[in-house]
Order: C-alpha cells, then sequence, then structure tokens
C-alpha cells in the first residue's frame, strides 16, 4: 500500500490536486496528471508539459521602475502538448463526465515509476467498455514520455476509433487573484512545424522572446487489434486515427520524444527522430522494465523505512519520489520551487535548493546533489554582473528567483533583499565538501564561489564599534522585510567568510599554483582573506539579555506582537489578506527565521538560547510557507519536544498529499518535500556534518516501531536502523569510520553492525 498512491475522486477540486500529485518527471521533462481526453466544460484543467529550465522571458511592468529593478522575468514554459487522446465507441466520444462511470481508480506507483488509469464505463447510449491507460516519463531516456492504453469494448461496440494529437497551441495558466502564480503573459510559444516525417507526427515551437526551440515527435503504434489508419494536419496538431474492430482487445502506444535547443543539438527534430527510431522498436513493457531498474537502485540506498504508520510512510516516499521527478540531472537544470509538477512561482529556483532539498540528495546520491552545485557555479557570472548592478563593487549577488541567472524576482523586499542567498549557496558548497572531501571540486569550483560571495559580505556590511553588520536586507522571514542585522543572514555570512578565509589558507599551503590563478583571474588580493576573517570574527549577532534569545534583527523586539490568537482562520496565510507593510510592522513570522539558523549553524549558540528561542518564535510563526514546519520539527527533536517535533514532522509528510496549503492544484511544494527527509535524519535521527566528521542523537517518535535508511557519507554507504531500544550502525560499504553517537565515539567497520543503546 506504501508504495502506492490511489485517487478516484471525480470532482474537479480534487481533479486539479490529483494532477499535481500524478504527475510525472524525470528532472528533464514532466507531465501534469491531466486526462488524455481532458475534460468536458466546466470542469478547469491545468495542462501542463514542462521542460525543466525550458524558458522565456516576458517584461515586468512597474508602477514606478526605480534603478536596478530587473526589467524582465523568466518564465517556465508549457510546451507541446503529446498528452492528447479521443477515444470513439462508434460516434460516442468517450468522457469521464458523460454516460455511467462503473468504476474508476487511478494509481501512481512509486516503485515502479508510473501511472495508470483503469475505468469501466458505459456511454450514454448504452455502450460498454474497460479501459487502461498506462504512463511514465522515463529516467533512462530522459526525451520519452509514454503513454500505452488498452481497450476492451464489452457492449455494442461495432468500431472503436482512436484520435491521437501533438498539440503546438499551448498556453501557461494564469492566476490574477494569487502573487504565487503567474497573473499575465499565457502564451509563450508560437508554433514553427507542424508536419508528418518518415511516419512520425512533428511539432516544433518557439518562445516569442528567448528563441528557444521544443520538438515534440511522436509515433503511435497499434500493438494489437486490426486497424484503418489516416492521419492529417489541423491548425496547429497533427493528428492521427485509427479505426478498429470493437469486437478485439485493442492496445497501442504512444511514444513522445522532446528534444529542445537548450540541450540539444541545433537539429531537434532530427535528433527526435533518432532517439524515437530506436525507442519505438521496443515495447511499452520493455521501456518500463528499464525504467524500473533505475529507481531499484534509487530505492536501495534512498528509502526510508518506517514501521509503524503506513499514512506517514506514503507520504515520505511519495515527496523522495517526487524529488527525484523534478530535480534537474543536467548542466542547465536546478530544481524549481513547485518542480516539474505545476506553474506556480514559474519554475524559478529558489534558495530552497540549497536548504531544503540539497541536503537530501547529498546524502543518498552524491552525483545528483554535485549537479546542483554545478549549476549555481554556472550562473556565477550573473551574480557578478548583480553585484556590480546593485552597486557593489566586488563578489557575487545570486538572483533570489531565476532560471539561467538573471534575477526575476519584481518585489524586491522579499525578493532581491534576500541576499542571505548567497550565504546558503556558499554553505552547501561547504557541506559537499565535508560529505565527499572532493579536493579537486575545492579547487575548480568551490573556492570562487566562496571568495565571491565573501566579497560580498564586505561590500554590502561595515565594521563599526568593532563589529561588523549588515543593513538592510531580508532574512528567511518574508512577514520582516528590509532590516538591519537579520541574525539567520549574519549567522550564515559569519560562516561564509571565515570558510572563504579558511579555503585561502589551505590553497596557500597546499596548492599555491591554484590559488594564484585563481587570484589572477578573478583580481583577488592577498589582504582580502585577512578582511574576511576579521569580519567573520568580529560578526554582529543580535542577542536580546532580557530573554535570553537571539532577536530576528535589530528592531523586531521592538515591534507589537500580532495577535495571532484573534486573527481568524481564513485570513491566513497573511500575505493574501493584508498589506505587507501592515505584516512588517508586527512580530510575525511566516517562516522558521532565527529558529533555520540554530539548525544550520548550531554552534553558534548554547542550548539554553537555542531553547529560548525556539519557544519565542513558535508563538509567533504562522507557517504560511511551507518551508517551516520541517526546522520547527528539527529543532523540536533536538531541545527533546518529541511530541512537537512528531507533530511538525506530519505536517511535512503529507501536505501536498492532503493539500493542507490549498495550493497544491499550482505544484508540489519540492522544499517541504525535502524538509521531510531532513525532519527524519537531521530530526529524529540527530544528524550533523561538520568539520570533525558526522555524529547522531537518535531518538524514535513514541508511535514507531523502528525506523531505517542509509547515507552516502565519504565514499561510504551507511545503514542506521533504530527500534524503540536500540539503534545499530553499519557500513555496507567503504572504509572504517569513527562516528559520535550522543557524546561517545563509535568505531565502524565494514560488514560488523555496532548496536547501541538508543539514549545516551
Ligand atoms: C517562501 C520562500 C520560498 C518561496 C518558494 C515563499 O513562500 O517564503 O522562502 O523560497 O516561497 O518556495
Amino acid at each position: 500500500m506504501t508504495w502506492k498512491l490511489t485517487k478516484s475522486e471525480l470532482d474537479n477540486q480534487n481533479l486539479l490536486i490529483d494532477e499535481s500529485l500524478l504527475s510525472l518527471g524525470n528532472g528533464y521533462l514532466g507531465v501534469r496528471g491531466n486526462f488524455e481526453e481532458g475534460y468536458t466544460s466546466g470542469y478547469k484543467s491545468i495542462r501542463g508539459t514542462y521542460i525543466n529550465a525550458f524558458h522565456d522571458q516576458t517584461e515586468i511592468t512597474y508602477g514606478e521602475k526605480l534603478y536596478a529593478f530587473p526589467e524582465t522575468q523568466q518564465k517556465l514554459v508549457n510546451v507541446i502538448d503529446g498528452q492528447d487522446i479521443n477515444i470513439y465507441l462508434d460516434n460516442e466520444l468517450f468522457s469521464l463526465f458523460e454516460g455511467n462511470v462503473i468504476s474508476f481508480e487511478r494509481h501512481l506507483h512509486l516503485d515502479a515509476g508510473y501511472s495508470e488509469r483503469i475505468i469501466h464505463w458505459e456511454s450514454p447510449n448504452g455502450k460498454e467498455v474497460k479501459l487502461h491507460f498506462r504512463r511514465f516519463v522515463s529516467f533512462v531516456t530522459r526525451e520519452l514520455f509514454a503513454i500505452d492504453v488498452k481497450i476492451e469494448a464489452i457492449k455494442n461496440v461495432d468500431k472503436v476509433k482512436i484520435v491521437s494529437r501533438v498539440n503546438g497551441d499551448v498556453s501557461n495558466f494564469v492566476d490574477k487573484g494569487d502573487p504565487r502564480v503567474a497573473s499575465g503573459h499565457a502564451k509563450r510559444l508560437h508554433v514553427s512545424e507542424v508536419e508528418k516525417i518518415n511516419g512520425y507526427s512533428v511539432v516544433k515551437d518557439t518562445t516569442y522572446v528567448t528563441n528557444l526551440e521544443v520538438a515534440c515527435v511522436t509515433s503511435t503504434q497499434i500493438v494489437a487489434g486490426e486497424h484503418s489508419y489516416t492521419h492529417d494536419v489541423v491548425d496547429d496538431s497533427v493528428v492521427e486515427e485509427y479505426v478498429c474492430d470493437g469486437k478485439d482487445s485493442i492496445q497501442f502506444t504512444k511514444y513522445n520524444v522532446y528534444t529542445d535547443t537548450l540541450r540539444h543539438e541545433e537539429q531537434i527534430v532530427e535528433h527526435a527522430i533518432a532517439i524515437l527510431d530506436n525507442i519505438s522498436k521496443k515495447p511499452f513493457e520493455e521501456l518500463l522494465a528499464a525504467h524500473k531498474l533505475y529507481l531499484d537502485d534509487f530505492w536501495a540506498t534512498s528509502d526510508i523505512k518506517i514501521d509503524g504508520d503506513d499514512e506517514l510512510q506514503e507520504g515520505l516516499r511519495f515527496n523522495l519520489y517526487q524529488l527525484l521527478q523534478s530535480v534537474g540531472k543536467d548542466p542547465v537544470s536546478n530544481i524549481a520551487a513547485k518542480g516539474l509538477s505545476g506553474e506556480g512561482y514559474e519554475g524559478h529556483y529558489f534558495w530552497d535548493t540549497e536548504i531544503y532539498i540539497f541536503p537530501v540528495f547529498l546524502m543518498t546520491n552524491p552525483e545528483i546533489a554535485k549537479n546542483l552545485l554545478m549549476h549555481r557555479y554556472s550562473i556565477l557570472d550573473s551574480a557578478r554582473e548583480r553585484a556590480q548592478e546593485m552597486g557593489h563593487k566586488k563578489g557575487a549577488l545570486f538572483p533570489w528567483r531565476t532560471i539561467t541567472g538573471p534575477e526575476s524576482s519584481a518585489f524586491f523586499p522579499a525578493g532581491t533583499a534576500q541576499y542571505h542567498i548567497s550565504a546558503d549557496i556558499a554553505y552547501s558548497y561547504i557541506q559537499y565538501y565535508l560529505v565527499t572531501k572532493d579536493e579537486e571540486f575545492l579547487r575548480n569550483y568551490m573556492a570562487e564561489v566562496l571568495f565571491e560571495t565573501a566579497r560580498l559580505w564586505i561590500d554590502t556590511g561595515h565594521m563599526t564599534d568593532g563589529q561588523f553588520r549588515i543593513d538592510e536586507v531580508t532574512g528567511p522571514d518574508e512577514y520582516t522585510c528590509l532590516v538591519n542585522n537579520n541574525y539567520y543572514t549574519n549567522a550564515m555570512a559569519k560562516y561564509n567568510l571565515l570558510w572563504a578565509e579558511k579555503v585561502y589558507q589551505q590553497l596557500k599551503e597546499v596548492d599555491s599554483d591554484s590559488l594564484n590563478v585563481l587570484a589572477e583571474r578573478i583580481g583577488l588580493a592577498h589582504e582580502e582573506a585577512t578582511e574576511w576573517k576579521n569580519a567573520g570574527e568580529n560578526m554582529y549577532l543580535p542577542y536580546d539579555k532580557k530573554l535570553k534569545i537571539n532577536a530576528q534583527d535589530d528592531s523586531f523586539l521592538q515591534k507589537d506582537r500580532w495577535d495571532l490568537e484573534n486573527t481568524p482562520e481564513d485570513k491566513f496565510p497573511l500575505l493574501l489578506n493584508y498589506h505587507p507593510l501592515t505584516l512588517y510592522r508586527y512580530q510575525v513570522c511566516k517562516q522558521a527565521d532565527t529558529v533555520l539558523a540554530h539548525f544550520l549553524l548550531e554552534d553558534e549558540q548554547n542550548e539554553e538560547t537555542i531553547r529560548n528561542s525556539y519557544n519565542y518564535y513558535e508563538e509567533i510563526t504562522t507557517h504560511d510557507s511551507s518551508l517551516s514546519y520541517c526546522v520547527f520539527s528539527i529543532i523540536g527533536s533536538k531541545l527533546g519536544y518529541n511530541e512537537k517535533a512528531y507533530r511538525y514532522f506530519n505536517e511535512t509528510a503529507r501536505l501536498d498529499l492532503d493539500n493542507t496549503h490549498g495550493n497544491t492544484k499550482d505544484g508540489l511544494h519540492m522544499a517541504n518535500m525535502g524538509g521531510t527527509w531532513l525532519a527524519i535524519v537531521y530530526g529524529f535521527a540527530g544528524l550533523r556534518i561538520k568539520e570533525t566528521g558526522i555524529s547522531l542523537r537518535p531518538s524514535l517518535p513514541e508511535k514507531w516501531n523502528s525506523l531505517s535508511f542509509h547515507l552516502q557519507y565519504q565514499g561510504r554507504l551507511l545503514r542506521i536502523t533504530m527500534d524503540k531500544e536500540n539503534v545499530t550502525y553499519v557500513i555496507e560499504n567503504g572504509d572504517s569510520l569513527t562516528i559520535q553517537h550522543h557524546e561517545e565515539s563509535v568505531e565502524l567497520e565494514q560488514g560488523k553492525p555496532v548496536k547501541l543503546s538508543i539514549n545516551k
């Protein structure tokens, strides 16, 4: 049961949500869980196929445009629709919204990586049919989206007509009432080619402004059933028609192959044809089996097993599966806030990647994690340019939201002002180094990113009375903007600066040639490293002596507290019901801010301060951002607030499955999905990765009987199994290692499990 998500509702609200939940993807291509035949009128659908990073550019219109406001915005484009299949029983069109649906169910198979729809339907004129749709987006051939359909006519059917279309006339979704979704610029593609080549349907589209091209080349193969065939080009679609005898069992497969000019050679149609020549000879089952092997490998080391709660197990696997489906695996792509499951946040990449998603892949699939870092490295030049544009003499300012580098955030207080993203990226580079000890990576990429981000802090902040201060920035909490000395930002910048200096010294000692080449390339003077150290060591971190907590920023604690208790339910999320200035004037948090810093940089403060901060900020946090719960769960675990940690974990694990934020229809909440994993591994198991190695402080939620998972660490594969009394550590593959269990050092050797009491 926990490997399968099942849905059988047919009302409009649920269908929209299911389109996101049953979306399929492979990091390159993503398809929402739409019905092949579409919906009949009155039912809304967000019909979507996306290619990671495939975007157009739109103008941002401001009432008052000030200096260095971004003029354009990138936007993920809904590409050519290859899903379209209509089935006629004699002349009656199959539709789930007419006639009699005798049975209907849909499943998403998390282990085998496909979705299916099983239908028993009676038409208004009494014709009866059983239909079985299966579809997958291949992990083996990333360009392939295949649909297989079996049709079994049961009663009164003479002829079955199948109409399969590839449609180039597509638009994006818009919603004027929700700032988290685009409000205009729906149509971004024009059709540049529609034809039949070598029996294949070919559609090519081009974006309006970026001039990127996408092709969909399709072959529909009838596997069983006698048939006649015709095809036609109708407007912007290629339409194929098959007429089969209703007495036969009919089966056909539609192979859609997508290529685009961001990744493929110029001749994208020829490229797709070459792929299709090879693929379309293979039966659906064979392709699906190869695809499943990829997933077998993934689950063998990435699954987390919970014994004692099937609903949470389902949520956890679903979230991991969707992360894998959405994460970019090539140099031009990253992971969008909604993955490839919808259009919310327009396909942009945020800090969600580094703080919430990257760690999952780092500890389970380091190659995928590395790709995320390489994507950021590829936009370093844009970040340098943006820093200049923002008036900085040196350094790199990463964009708050982007696809290929340019800042795409139109609302600077909760956009560009979130300078912390540059430190978050630096933090993820450091984590990667700690987990892989990849010296070559440090030399070739990490040093440069750390140096350029450190330079940004030097240029943004200032030394006053012996303390380094950073003014006029926004921390993670978007209900408090443009402040001086946001604790999170300052603490992360400090880490960034001190690590930049450390890496500088390390390279100077062991590889001064590489350092000199880099220094020359980026015009780095020796004194800069000293400045980084000085600024880092003297970083001002706001602390309130009376409350014994870290203040979120210089002015936060002087404000009135928002009266959350008397705020009506229907006023949440606050961002949809109050002007930003109203929110900024109160102590109220959209999401974890200082508490997040206590997780990422726990050694900055003692446990008492962390506890006080947690208690304080918990009372004023709305969790209107889905990025919040997991942090409260992790620190809840650290502080021994087991019941709370569990409650917050529950919120993350099923957030999309239960649509608790109300906007799952616009796409899945990827950062929160990563947060589910973090809440288990960093929360319940208490993992920390530091220069001294890895440590764990496990505690098992009361309701569970056991929990087990794998971690990849410096070339080793570790397995950790927790039950109510004990935890067992074993190296399944790799060299011996010393880890910390609570405060005790434990020696581990390959193949020799070590069992310890779960408590201290
Ligand atoms: C959150 C941001 C996040 C963005 C995209 C916003 O609601 O406040 O922290 O980066 O969503 O997920």
